[in-house]
Order: structure tokens, then sequence, then C-alpha cells
């Protein structure tokens, strides 16, 4: 399953810099990430200080 962006954004972009497939864009006071292109590498999980990418 690819991965969601939960509440806890704080919409800082460190994500959507690392996806490599560009699957991140900003929305509505979050981050967040199109399942049709995330590959599930778990680089945005990675880099999120507050945790907030998860695999659904
Ligand atoms: Fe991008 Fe990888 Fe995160 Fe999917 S898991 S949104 S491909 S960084
Ligand atoms: Fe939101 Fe985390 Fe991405 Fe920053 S790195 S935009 S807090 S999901």
């Amino acid at each position: 399953m690819a991965y969601q962006i939960t509440d806890a954004c704080i919409a800082c972009g460190a994500c959507a810099a690392e996806c490599p497939v560009e699957a991140i864009t900003e929305g509505d006071g979050k981050f967040e990430i199109d399942p049709e292109k995330c590959i599930e590498c778990g680089a945005c999980a990675g880099t999120c200080p507050v945790g907030a990418p998860e695999q659904a």
C-alpha cells in the first residue's frame, strides 16, 4: 500500500524534496501523497521530523 501523510504534518516540505518519484505535493494545510505515483520506498517517512508519513 502507498504511504499516506497524517494530520501530524507541519508542512515543512522536506519529504517532497526526498521523494524519488515526485509523488508528494503541498495540499490544504499539509502535504499529500499521490497513491498512483508512490513506490513505497519509505524515504518520506525517514525524512519527516514528525513521523507524519505512514504506510496504510
Ligand atoms: Fe515518495 Fe517513497 Fe514516500 Fe512514496 S514512500 S511518497 S515514493 S518518498
Ligand atoms: Fe509534512 Fe513530514 Fe513532509 Fe514535512 S516531511 S511536509 S512534516 S509529511
